[in-house]
């Protein structure tokens, strides 16, 4: 069975019908490249990455990028699957591979992988001052950092089996937000370390809103992070406030885009009152500005 080699993306699933139609059952077909798109096309270090599937309603996704497994849901005109992963600010520039691959009801395989050329991100370099304890801590300190790291241990290891977002992600904070993802920093000239969130230049005290629908998981005083809210937005994916000088989230509680979730401040290892925000994908650190300028109101 051969096709032409230009076969137009939109007809890989009348090619699946074919291989159905055909008796083919185990038969592996090569990606089509319309089959599959990513949002931001530039893919960089650090980017969040809507990923696009055109497959039918009953088919079974399996995917995995950069050692991360993919894990799909259905769109709403129930013939896209998406998939809302990313690249770690820390990832390797280079091409990589992306695994998708797509069960068929009725029996047969479709391989729809490809490669995925990541781009270098330029990030800018800074150095800090802070309390010298947030260098080189003491041994209550470090008990206290060990048992936090527990905690977070098991809060990013238990992520909802499906998307608790809706619609597109919103800033958390009505304030200036700085280009301060992936900065290299060094603190009080010793420690160095990428800067993982998105500061916002918030005063004191200001109001701190969930960035989309899902469960708060952690909500909580923790050593680095201060006062720290994590909401679980299902399928690996969280997003982190710190430094607060309030909290009000709980728990276990349930929350809706714009929710209130604390004030905030200037605990933990921090300079100044801001409000540090990440974006946590499977251990990935994803940029907030880029998740924030995502459309995904087709998805969900
Ligand atoms: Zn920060």
């Amino acid at each position: 069975m051969r096709f032409p080699a230009n076969i137009a993306g939109g007809a890989s699933l009348i090619l699946g019908a074919c291989l159905l139609a055909a008796g083919f059952t185990a038969k592996v077909v090569r990606a089509q490249d319309s089959a599959v798109s990513l949002t931001p096309a530039m893919v960089v270090a650090g980017s969040p990455e809507l990923i696009r599937v055109t497959a039918s309603s009953d088919a079974r996704l399996d995917g995995e990028w950069l050692g991360r497994k993919l894990e799909f849901f259905r769109g709403r005109d129930g013939s896209t699957w998406f998939a809302l992963a990313g690249v770690d600010v820390e990832g390797a520039v280079g091409p990589s591979i992306l695994r998708i691959s797509v069960q068929l009801a009725k029996g047969g395989t479709r391989d729809l992988s490809r490669t995925v050329q990541i781009h270098a991100s330029y990030y800018k370099t800074g150095a800090l001052t802070v309390a010298p304890q947030f260098v080189t801590p003491g041994p209550e300190e470090l008990k206290q950092i060990e048992a936090d790291k527990l905690v977070k241990e098991k809060v990013f290891g238990a992520s909802a089996s499906e998307p608790l977002w809706a619609g597109d992600f919103q800033a958390p904070v009505t304030a200036e937000p700085t280009d301060s993802f992936g900065t290299r920093r060094t603190f009080n000239g010793k420690l160095a370390s990428i800067h993982k969130g998105m500061d916002f230049r918030a005063a004191a005290g200001t109001p701190v809103r969930a960035g989309n629908s899902g469960v708060v998981v952690l909500a909580r005083p923790l050593y680095y992070e201060g006062g720290c809210v994590v909401i679980d937005h299902g399928l690996g994916l969280y997003t982190i406030s710190m430094h607060l000088s309030r909290i009000d989230a709980k728990e276990g509680q349930r929350v809706a885009t714009g929710d209130l979730l604390g004030l905030s401040g200037a605990t933990g290892r921090a300079t100044g009152p801001h409000l540090h925000w990440a974006v946590r994908w499977q251990g990935a650190y994803l940029d907030p500005a880029k998740l924030l300028r995502l459309d995904l109101n087709g998805a969900r």
